[in-house]
């Protein structure tokens, strides 16, 4: 699985974090979401709920 961010478009709401924080950690002094583990989008299941709630669409999740 491949998670992307896209930073000029984060906007740091969280929202991606909130719903899987075992891939997304929203680093607060930048204000912009990371990715920090793509691998537990296998287990989490969560990646494709936080692509379709972030609200301006900088979150990519690809099947490899
Ligand atoms: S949900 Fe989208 S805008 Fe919000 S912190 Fe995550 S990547 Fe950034």
């Amino acid at each position: 699985m491949r998670v992307i961010v896209d930073v000029d478009k984060c906007i740091g709401c969280g929202t991606c974090q909130e719903i899987c924080p075992a891939v997304f950690h929203l680093d607060e002094e930048i204000g912009k979401a990371e990715v920090m583990d793509p691998e537990a989008c296998e287990y989490a299941g969560c990646c494709e709920a936080a692509e379709e709630n972030c609200p301006v669409e900088a979150i990519t999740v690809e099947e490899e």
